[in-house]
């Protein structure tokens, strides 16, 4: 603890003295109280008003206090506030029947946040197919706990090493810094073709999932070729390899489809999905799973649970959040918002020397910003920050607009209800922190 300090709100105080922030040294954490939240905004201790450019964690996509989820969950809370995970329930069954419907798949099995969502569709891929091996990507996420964090490839996993066994990494469709160094006129799509090259250095007998997110998010919005997906549909159906789609932050129409896997027309055999599954008003993680899978089960033990599998209150609230994506169209305006933004983003590409690559899917996007257009030398390097970086945040703070940077990047995730003016007006901020950096690496 750092110890009383008079001159903080006695709410960070407290914060700051008894509890601990995740991802950050705990003497540089700097915590925003927020006092109170409506829409796209939320308000500090003194009454501060920031537009939230990250939707929090990419996840409050129905935005802040929205008055059907709060009379779904005061509605459950006063029926059912729990029930046991081997009882049936009416969300439970209505939520398991809501997935089905969006994915195209069979059954959910219910966690309580993405991390778990993923360990359990590692561990099913497993018991399904016999096999151990999980390959992953390196530039992605899939959570925090033990087996999460090793099949992500983000440094965040390096403490926790060696981890989990039996995770093989490959690289990504990257395509700004072509890992193969290819160009879009010389590209074979590498991305896909060295699996190949890798599934038979391990084995193919080996390896039981592919584990991908829907669209990298956290690593740098990367939006793979439109025959990305299709290509590694094939791969995984010629190996008899389950294909596990991440959709915990690309999914519920942050691109503006229920599955960011579903702009490329393919199937995956698993989904996990999180956040955008009840815009985070409760916890609750979902593994949802083919009928070849759920037929498995049938006849087979499914060795997993957790005491809060199918938690009452947490399905309501999922429930209700995909019927207000229904009603309100919520799709609909993410696709022509997500229009808008892509233009503006490629005119901040044009008008900035320091805007190296912009991408986006819906209202899913990143700025990736460079000292030189030419050399693309990154403004901050990987796992690293810059005076730059931090300037940038530092302008962006100040303008009281909440949004995520991280190594040489800058996201731009706003809740799906932002109109707009509200984005509008965020990204003319932006605009004002891009011209700074001009200014900084001019000189
Ligand atoms: N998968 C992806 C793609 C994520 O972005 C995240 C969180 O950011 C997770 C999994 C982990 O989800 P949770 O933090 O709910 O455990």
């Amino acid at each position: 603890p750092g110890g009383p300090d008079d001159s903080l709100d006695p709410v960070v105080r407290d914060n700051r003295d008894y509890t601990l922030f995740s991802w950050s040294v705990q003497s540089t954490s700097n915590p925003i109280h927020m006092a109170g939240a409506q829409g796209c905004w939320f308000w500090d201790g003194d009454g501060n008003r920031y537009l939230d450019f990250s939707s929090q964690l990419i996840n409050i996509n129905v935005g802040h206090q929205h008055p059907k989820m709060l009379e779904a969950i005061k509605k459950q809370v006063d029926e059912l506030c729990f029930a046991g995970p081997s009882f049936a329930t009416g969300p439970r069954g209505q939520l398991g029947r809501k997935l089905a419907e969006v994915t195209g798949l069979a059954k959910s099995f219910y966690t309580l946040g993405g991390a778990e969502a993923n360990e359990n569709a590692m561990k099913i891929a497993r018991l399904v197919t016999g096999r151990d091996k999980i390959i992953t990507r390196y530039r992605s996420y899939h959570g925090a706990t033990m087996g999460a964090m090793t099949a992500s490839g983000d440094p965040r996993r390096w403490p926790v090493e060696p981890g989990v066994p039996n995770i093989v990494r490959v690289f990504d469709p990257y395509c700004y810094r072509c890992p193969f160094g290819k160009t879009p006129d010389s590209c074979g799509r590498e991305c896909v073709t060295h699996i190949e090259e890798v599934i038979q250095m391990e084995g193919p007998h080996n390896i039981a999932a592919i584990m991908v997110e829907g669209i990298t998010g956290s690593n740098g919005l990367l939006v793979p070729p439109d025959d990305y997906y299709p290509r590694l549909r094939a791969l995984c159906d010629k190996y008899g390899i389950l294909l596990i789609d991440d959709e915990v932050m690309s999914g519920f129409g942050r691109t503006g489809k229920w599955l960011a896997t579903q702009h490329y027309g393919i199937k995956p055999d698993i989904v996990t999905c999180a956040k955008g599954l009840t815009s985070g008003y409760m916890p609750l993680g979902a593994v949802v799973v083919s009928q070849h899978i759920a037929d498995y089960f049938e006849k087979n033990m499914l060795w997993g649970g957790l005491t809060y599998s199918g938690h009452p209150v947490s399905c309501a609230a999922a429930v209700a959040n995909l019927n207000i994506y229904e009603e309100e169209r919520i799709f609909e305006h993410v696709l022509e918002l997500g229009a808008h933004l892509e233009e503006r983003l490629l005119a901040m590409k044009h008008k900035y020397a320091c805007v190296g690559d912009v991408r986006m899917k819906g209202l899913f996007s990143v700025l990736e910003l460079v000292r030189d257009k030419a050399t693309k030398e990154p403004l901050a390097p990987f796992n690293g920050t810059s005076p730059e970086m931090q300037k940038l945040a530092v302008h962006l703070k100040s303008q009281r607009l909440y949004a995520f940077s991280r190594f040489n990047m800058l996201w731009v995730c706003p809740p799906l209800v932002i109109t707009r003016d509200e984005l509008d007006f965020g990204l003319d901020i932006i605009e004002g922190a891009l011209a700074l950096v001009d200014d900084l690496i001019a000189v």
